[in-house]
C-alpha cells in the first residue's frame, strides 16, 4: 500500500529534543498508534497502556494473549505486522531528506499586561513524501490490518494532524492512496468493525483517560474571502507580534505567499483564557471554583513547559492554505467527555456552540469574518 502525504502544517516526527529536521518513521508510527488506539476505544475495545501495562506474548495462547493494537503494531514478543518506508513521491527511493526548515520564534503579547510569551515553531510544511506498507511476514498486513492503517489515515487528513506536537499547530496533512486498489481493496468501516471484533484480543483495564473517539468533537474553520493573514495583518492587528529566527536570532522576514502561518499560539492562548473565566462553568448551584478550575483547565490543556504542551486534549492548528480551493482554513478538536469534570463539558459545548465559538476565534486571530462547520455527531459519521 503507498500512501502520499503532503504536509499542509509542518510535520513534527523527531523527539522532544529533536530539532524536527528529519522526517522519521518512529514518529509516524507513534502518532498511527496513538491515533488506532483512539478508534480501537470508540468501538468499545481497550488497548493497552505501553507504559504501564503492555502486553506480553504468550505463545500458546497465541493473539489472544495481546491486544488489537499490540496485534496490528506489535510488543514484547510479537514483531509489527507491517513494515514501513518512506520514499520520495517522484522515483521511489528511500527518503533521506534533511528539511530546510528554520525554526522561529513567534511572539504573543498579551494585551493586558503587554507580555510577551514566544513558541519556537518550524516554519514552513515540508514537501510531499510516501509511505510504503508492506506485509512484515507471510500472511500478515492483511485486507483487515490495511483497513486499520487506511482508515487511520483517513481519520488524520480529514479530522486530526500527524505526527508531535499536534496541539500546537503542527501535523495538518493531505493523504492520497498511489493506486486504486488501495483504495477498493479496503474494507468499509462496518466490514473492518466486524471482522475485528471476531479476532481474539486482550481487552486491557479501562483507562477512561486516555483518547477516545466516543468523546471526539471539533470544527473545520474556513476564513471568509478574501480574509487572509498577510504580513499587514500579522504586523497591525494580530496578537502575534513577530517572527524571529530562533537559531541565529534574527528577525524573519514575512515569506510573500504563505501557504501556513503559525498562529495556533494565539487560538490556545484565548481558549485558556476562556477556561480562566469561573461564569463559563456552570456548575449545579452556580459556579465553578477558581482553584478547581485551574486544576481542570491544566488537565485539559496540558502544562506548557517550555516547548512541550504534554497532555493536551484540546488540538489547534495553525492557519493553512487548502490546495483545492486555495482558502484558508484550521481545525480545532478535542477528546472531551460529554459527562466529564464541569469544565470538560462546558468547553464541548462551547467547540459545539455555532455562534460564540466563531466569536471567540475571530477575536484570537484578529481576523473576520469566518465560517465554522462542526464535525459529524457519533463514531459512524467519521467514517462512511
Ligand atoms: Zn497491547
Amino acid at each position: 500500500m503507498l500512501i502520499t502525504v503532503k504536509p499542509l502544517t509542518p510535520l513534527w516526527t523527531g523527539d522532544a529534543e529533536g530539532s524536527g529536521d528529519s522526517i522519521r518513521e518512529s514518529g509516524i508510527l507513534g502518532s498511527l498508534r496513538w491515533w488506532y488506539e483512539a478508534l480501537l476505544r470508540g468501538n468499545g475495545h481497550e488497548p493497552c497502556d505501553l507504559g504501564v501495562e503492555p502486553c506480553l506474548y504468550e505463545p500458546d495462547r497465541g493473539q489472544a494473549s495481546i491486544c488489537h493494537a499490540c496485534q496490528l503494531f506489535g510488543c514484547t514478543g510479537y514483531a509489527r505486522r507491517f513494515t514501513v518506508r518512506l520514499i520520495n513521491v517522484d522515483d521511489n527511493t528511500t527518503l533521506n531528506r534533511k528539511i530546510e526548515n528554520q525554526l522561529i520564534t513567534v511572539k504573543l503579547r498579551n494585551p493586558t499586561n503587554g507580555h510577551d510569551r514566544g513558541w519556537f515553531v518550524p516554519w514552513k510544511p515540508q514537501e510531499s513524501f510516501a509511505i510504503e506498507f508492506r506485509p512484515a511476514r507471510p500472511g500478515t498486513f492483511d485486507a483487515v490490518d490495511k483497513a486499520s492503517i487506511l482508515h487511520t489515515l483517513r481519520l488524520i487528513a480529514q479530522f486530526g494532524a500527524l505526527g508531535a506536537r499536534t496541539s500546537q499547530g503542527q501535523g495538518i496533512v493531505n493523504i492520497t492512496c498511489r493506486t486504486d486498489e488501495d483504495q477498493s481493496d479496503a474494507l468499509s468501516i462496518v466490514e473492518w468493525r466486524t471482522s475485528l471484533g471476531q479476532r481474539p484480543a486482550r481487552q486491557a483495564q479501562s483507562q477512561n483517560a486516555w483518547p477516545n473517539f466516543a468523546d471526539f468533537v471539533g470544527v473545520h474553520v474556513t476564513l471568509g474571502p478574501g480574509v487572509q493573514p498577510d504580513q499587514n495583518w500579522w504586523e497591525n492587528t494580530g496578537p502575534l507580534v513577530f517572527l524571529r529566527d530562533a537559531q541565529r536570532n534574527r528577525t524573519v522576514p514575512y515569506p510573500a505567499n504563505p501557504v501556513c502561518v503559525p498562529s495556533a499560539p494565539a487560538v490556545r492562548a484565548e481558549l485558556r483564557s476562556w477556561l480562566r473565566t469561573t461564569a463559563n462553568v456552570p456548575i449545579p448551584g452556580g459556579s465553578i471554583g477558581r482553584a478547581e478550575l485551574e486544576e481542570q483547565r491544566h488537565a485539559i490543556m496540558g502544562y506548557a513547559k517550555g516547548n512541550s504542551a504534554q497532555g493536551s486534549n484540546v488540538f489547534v492548528s495553525h492557519l493553512y492554505k487548502e490546495l483545492e480551493d486555495n482558502q484558508w482554513k484550521m481545525r480545532v478538536f478535542a477528546f472531551l467527555p460529554a459527562n466529564g469534570a464541569p469544565a470538560e463539558a462546558a468547553l464541548r459545548r462551547l467547540l459545539q456552540n455555532p455562534v460564540a465559538f466563531p466569536k471567540l476565534l475571530e477575536k484570537a486571530l484578529g481576523l473576520s469574518p469566518l465560517t465554522v462547520a462542526s464535525f459529524p455527531q457519533g463514531l459512524n459519521g467519521f467514517l462512511p
